[in-house]
């Protein structure tokens, strides 16, 4: 790509079609009979917001779910996956993504008709072809770009969480627009919706949560409070400057970028931070950074997930057993129920949806 290309493709990329609410037909999914698969962070939340945006919608569980009673006190329909699928036209999975393909053998593709839209909130098991659809199915995303109980909760308080859509099979010629519409019913046009593809979705958002979201930021705050205890300080004092400042430092990123918090911050803050910052996350990390994302591109992630989940999650399990013997967790607890307007209006997750049921 010479570099006027690039500039080129860089000011597209700036002025990225974001959709809103006008720009989204409601009634291409009013008209429509849909399924949601599962009732868990993502389900509740989707089944829910669906039902109030006046869109006919049905859950679809397992025999003998624990949800079943919670999404009936919902209000909602529940059927089998196998009937809510044979009786909607719109069915989004909101299973988990290791258990995603056996129960489409199993449950959904006896089920699916030509016409019908099979919908993903990510693009794992397309991306990595564990499913693969019959050509006369539309195959659409709507991908929220935040976890289940928020989107639930910022759509009863008015608001909606972004969403990324994506096309991956165009069957019928409306799988856009249809995507459009299910996440302008979910919340998501009130704060914009973007599209991309199954490949993009996936691949960056498998990225981020190692790199820098989930596996970056626990292990960076983890490693600080660990070296601030091993050096003989309190570890209350390293918990508030490891993990709870954490937040604020993020908050004012969040609002007004890199540059915002750091006008915020002291002038001695800054230098530390545009002085070490690179030392902390340098060339090697970096390095290290490219090659967790062809180990994504290359399909062995998924690959690794996917063995590992079917053979019991003993690693998993013993890795997150682990973390919660760890004395920034004890340390934590005992802080947090002193600051009681922390947890309090916060949702748990668990009681709003099914859990594991
Ligand atoms: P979850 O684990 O919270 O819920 C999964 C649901 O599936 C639960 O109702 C569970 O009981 C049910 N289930 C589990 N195993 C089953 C089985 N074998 N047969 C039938 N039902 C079974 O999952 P989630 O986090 O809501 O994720 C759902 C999808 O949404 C995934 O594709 C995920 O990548 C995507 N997603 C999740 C989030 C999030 O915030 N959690 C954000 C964006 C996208
Ligand atoms: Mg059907």
């Amino acid at each position: 790509m010479s570099a006027d290309v690039r500039a080129r493709h860089h000011k597209e990329a700036l002025v990225a079609n974001v959709y809103y609410e006008a720009d989204c037909d409601r009634s291409l999914i009013a008209n429509r009979k849909v399924a949601i698969l599962g009732y868990g962070s993502q389900g509740h939340a989707h089944a829910l917001n669906l039902k109030e945006s006046g869109i006919d919608v049905r859950v679809g569980l397992r025999e003998g779910s624990g949800s079943r009673a919670k999404a009936e006190a919902a209000g909602l329909a529940v059927a089998t996956i196998a009937d809510a699928v044979a009786e909607a036209d719109v069915i989004m999975v909101l299973l988990p993504d290791t258990e995603q393909a056996e129960i489409y053998a199993e449950h959904i593709e006896p089920n699916l008709s030509d016409g019908d839209a099979l919908f993903f909130a990510h693009g794992f098991n397309i991306r990595f072809d564990l499913i693969e659809p019959s050509a006369g199915v539309d195959v659409c995303m709507v991908a929220p770009k935040g976890p289940g109980h928020l989107v639930r909760r910022t759509y009863t308080e008015g608001g909606g969480v972004p969403c990324l859509i994506a096309v991956e099979n165009d069957a019928t010629g409306g799988a856009k627009a249809l995507s459009l519409a299910y996440a302008d019913a979910l919340g998501g046009a009130r704060a914009g919706i973007i599209e991309t593809t199954f490949t993009e979705e996936c691949e960056t958002d498998l990225f981020g949560e190692q790199v820098v979201l989930c596996g970056g930021t626990t292990e960076l705050v983890r490693s600080g409070f660990d070296t601030l205890v091993e050096a003989g300080y309190q570890p209350e004092v390293a918990y508030f400057e490891c993990l709870h400042e954490l937040k604020l430092i993020v908050d004012l990123m969040y609002e007004e970028g890199i540059a915002g918090m750091r006008y915020s911050v002291s002038d001695t803050a800054e230098y530390g931070d545009l002085t070490r910052g690179p030392r902390i996350i340098d060339d090697s990390v970096r390095e290290t950074m490219k090659t967790i994302l062809s180990e994504i591109q290359s399909g062995q992630f998924a690959e690794e997930w996917v063995a590992e989940s079917k053979s019991g999650r003993k690693n998993f399990h013993a890795l997150e057993a682990a973390g919660h013997d760890l004395k920034i967790e004890s340390v934590g607890k005992e802080l947090r129920a002193m600051m009681p307007w922390i947890s309090a209006g916060k949702q748990s997750v668990q009681d709003a949806s099914g859990g594991q049921g």
